[in-house]
């Protein structure tokens, strides 16, 4: 009992079915967990420690009666951009820090109705804006592999929280990578999905044409498990399409069932050589091309591909979020709900310091540089000429599609770095420079473990997938999982038991 935490999402249910142990159990074990370790790591804004013991108890009784939801009572957190009905919704600012949500996001539901069992909202950089957790109003978040590092962001919470072992899965958002860094950061595994596969109705908008909702897990079958929930068209989303409805984890199954020894027999693996530009660390690079060998072992072929220049993609989405931030931000003023500043002299007076004493220094900065973008003299020259560089992107991607399957590259040029060191904004953004291209083509990606530096931090590799392609990177990811045991590494904290 005492490693429950360590165990699979798959393991997790055969074991709810077997009634190796109860819901009750199970979730009773990971708060206890929180309780005694979170101090460290300080991933949980909010607890719904109560809600989720009655809920256990309620979905073992429905497990006596028959249920057959292979999800039933099993245990999972939300990263805190999604609304949840009556339960505090902060998305990391002060501006919400008194946000009690009168209704649901739609994957909220859609997980609810799947009966996992939600353990709280989870730690991330403030309105998702960062890549270090370090922009939170609730504080830092702690890398559980190394205390005095970075989990990454801006799910940093949700990546700490699995990597820790108080969640076996969570949900997280990406914008331009705060899935997939982070759970590089964290030794994870966490998917993207294509732009419109899951709904981002009740997700707290950051830029709108670029925000995704996706699942982190320790292995491939573990994000297709949660991801499963998510998928679907949601009518209250005017971006989400109607798609086939794939099955991943049956996917994954056959997958594995029907691979020899040559599983990637067929499968082009695109390498990019601007994915493996200045800036990448040696040991990322190492591991990565390390994994990508083991891949050709494994019967996959490498193809060299072209792909825009990151750091003209990276211009291109420090453009466009900030522009599409500024916009979705303003609903933030102080009237209808989140903070308001103390005795306003007037209407101005409220907008203007309940907005500069609610939202933090980067998300101040990004409304700056964003509304200057969108300003009527400057519009064409920075935003349209922005969107135009965006479908450039778009078809240069289209272009290295066509020679390849998936396109593999380090997640991030770095493993995570040491907490507080206070990187100017512009070095931050470097970090992002191999995942924002995906979002502005709104392409699905993962990232999934592949070793550790000599520090023992852990090292990410990015997998592009085709649009609507989610299953074949999941299989993608799963294959090697089969075959290596990055994915099974745990962190220091994880290895604690209370
Ligand atoms: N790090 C990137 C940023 O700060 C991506 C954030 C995200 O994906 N939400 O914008």
């Amino acid at each position: 009992m005492s490693e429950l935490h360590l165990l699979s999402t798959q393991q997790l249910i055969t074991g709810l079915q077997d009634k190796q142990f109860s819901s009750a159990e199970l979730t009773d074990h990971y708060i206890k967990r929180i309780n005694a370790l979170d101090g460290k790591i300080n991933s949980f804004i909010t607890h719904t420690s109560e809600t989720a013991r009655t809920q256990a108890k309620a979905a073992d009784e429905m497990r006596l009666q028959g249920d057959k939801r292979p999800l039933l009572g099993v245990p999972m957190a939300h990263k805190d951009i999604f609304c949840t009905q009556g339960v505090l919704t902060t998305c990391g600012s002060k501006m919400l820090h008194n946000f009690i949500s009168p209704y649901d996001a739609t994957i909220v539901t859609n997980i609810d109705k799947a009966g996992m069992i939600s353990l709280g909202k989870l730690n991330m950089d403030e309105f998702a804006m960062g890549s270090d957790n370090e922009s939170s109003y609730y504080g830092a978040v702690h890398n559980p592999w190394n205390l005095d590092h970075v989990p990454g962001g801006s799910s940093g919470g949700s990546a700490a929280a699995v990597a820790a072992g108080f969640v076996p899965v969570a949900t997280g958002s990406d914008t331009g990578g705060s899935i997939r860094q982070p759970a590089s950061f964290c030794g994870l595994t966490g998917i993207k999905p294509t732009y419109g596969r899951v709904s981002r109705f009740g997700m707290i908008a950051y830029a709108s044409s670029l925000d995704q909702a996706g699942s982190m897990g320790r292995s491939a079958m573990d994000c297709a498990f949660l991801l499963q929930p998510m998928t679907g068209h949601d009518p209250r989303d005017a971006t989400s399409i109607k798609y086939d409805m794939p099955d991943y984890a049956q996917d994954l199954n056959d997958a594995a069932a029907s691979a020899g020894d040559k599983p990637f027999a067929g499968l082009r693996i695109g390498v990019a050589k601007e994915y493996f530009s200045k800036g990448l660390d040696t040991e990322v690079e190492q591991a990565a091309r390390a994994a990508l060998k083991k891949y050709e072992e494994l019967g996959a072929t490498i193809v060299e591909v072209t792909i825009t220049d990151p750091e003209i993609t990276l211009a291109t989405y420090y453009m466009l979020a900030p522009a599409e931030a500024s916009s979705n931000l303003s609903r933030f003023d102080g009237v209808r709900f989140g903070y308001r500043c103390e005795n306003p002299k007037d209407l101005i007076d409220l907008y203007t310091r309940s907005r500069s004493e609610g939202f933090g220094p980067e998300v101040q900065r990004r409304i700056l540089s964003g509304t200057y973008a969108l300003s009527a003299g400057y519009f064409d020259a920075y935003y349209t000429k922005a969107q135009k560089v965006r479908r450039i992107i778009i078809k240069d991607f289209e272009n290295a599609f066509a020679n390849c399957d998936v396109i593999a590259s380090p997640t991030a040029p770095t493993a995570a770095y040491k907490l507080g060191e206070d990187l100017d904004p512009a070095t931050m953004y470097l970090g992002d420079v191999y995942t924002i291209g995906v979002n502005l083509a709104g392409l699905p990606a993962l990232s999934q473990p592949v070793g550790l530096t000599s520090a023992g931090l852990p090292i990410g590799l990015q997998l592009i997938g085709k649009y609507w392609c989610e299953s074949q990177l999941l299989c993608t990811a799963h294959l090697f999982q089969q075959h290596t045991d990055h994915h099974l590494q745990h962190s220091a904290i994880a290895k604690e038991t209370v």
